[in-house]
């Protein structure tokens, strides 16, 4: 495997974990993103900017996807000039990205019919975790490129999951974000409750994290969700309500019902269309809130 990777999607995730490869100073990198402006940073610190994803693809080993969702995934590999059109033998595509087993299934097809490789490698972890460095990856596909790949993945962080063949770790990587999901709006619930029922929120704060149901989650975003209203997004709204949508859809393949699941589904659809999507996924409190959802604080 050569050492020139090619870097795609420069969003929240994209941009910390880009950063890592740069810092560590192995690997040469070169970078891509639909909208050229976030790509300036990262020339000063030493990436190269592509002018195409085929150029992209053209000068790396490894290219790395860290976009949006599916239809983002299929306009990078099927534009005209996108990253197919130069895929062969000796490259290997990772798809860091959150899409469904079926998806990542049918990528691997198409890089492999062009004699490309291809593993799909979703993350545990947001931002902050991005930055530190301290993502846990969880990876699928043939076992020789993950082997291979090992060392760049490992940028990003320690715990790395090889969990067999294509589609297992997207499926894994679902049911994380699905419990997850179904977590922080049941947490709303309870916050708002106790909140109309006058108990202090670090006192709520305190009895949660001293009970069976404390989570690093749940320490993580109740502060900001309860007491500061900080919903800057770390993991935004909208893409917590497509993994819940590809975690149902899944799950109906499956014949498993998942009533609790729906009801989430539910509830972050409302948040989205309450305008909240490009807020952290934490805002799902404010569709509880009376009046417009947002929270008038007094200054
Ligand atoms: P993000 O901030 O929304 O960034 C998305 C990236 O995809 C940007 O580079 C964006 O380009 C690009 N993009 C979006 N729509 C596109 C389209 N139609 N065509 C081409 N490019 C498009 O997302 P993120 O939070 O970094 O998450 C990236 C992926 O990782 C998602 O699948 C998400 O579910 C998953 N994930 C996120 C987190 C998290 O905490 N944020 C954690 C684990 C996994 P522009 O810059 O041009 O908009």
């Amino acid at each position: 495997m050569g050492n020139v990777i090619g870097f795609v999607g420069l969003g929240i995730m994209g941009r910390e974990m880009v950063a890592n490869i740069i810092s560590r100073g192995k690997y040469e990198t070169v970078i891509f993103n639909r909208t050229p402006a976030k790509c300036s940073s990262f020339k000063k610190k030493g990436a190269k900017l592509a002018s195409s994803l085929a150029e992209l693809t053209k000068k790396s080993d490894v290219i790395i996807l860290m976009l949006a969702d599916s239809d983002a995934v299929r306009w990078a590999l099927e534009d005209t000039g996108g990253i197919l059109s130069e895929m062969g033998e000796g490259k290997t595509l990772i798809d860091m990205g959150t899409n469904s087993p079926e998806f990542n299934i049918s990528v691997e097809s198409m890089v492999r019919e062009r004699m490309g490789e291809y593993i799909e490698a979703p993350v545990l972890g947001s931002k902050i975790p991005a930055r530190e460095a301290t993502l846990t990856v969880l990876t699928a596909g043939d076992e020789k490129v993950f082997e291979r790949s090992r060392d760049i993945l490992s940028s990003f962080g320690e715990k790395i999951f090889y969990m067999g063949e294509c589609g297992k770790a997207s499926q894994m990587k679902l049911i994380v974000n699905q419990i997850m999901a179904g977590m922080l709006a049941l947490f709303s619930e309870g916050l708002v409750i106790g909140e109309r029922a006058d108990i202090l929120p670090d006192r709520m704060f305190e009895v949660i994290e001293n009970s069976a149901i404390q989570a690093p989650i749940f320490k993580v975003k109740g502060r900001s969700m309860l007491v500061s209203h900080d919903f800057s997004p770390h993991f935004p709204l909208k893409h917590a309500q497509k993994d819940l949508r590809q975690a149902l859809s899944c799950a109906d393949k499956l014949d498993v019902s998942c009533p609790v699941t729906a009801s989430a589904n539910a509830q972050f659809i409302r948040a989205k269309d309450m305008g909240f999507g490009e807020e952290d996924s934490s805002a799902v409190i404010k569709t509880l809130l009376k009046g417009d959802g947002e929270i008038h604080i007094d200054v």
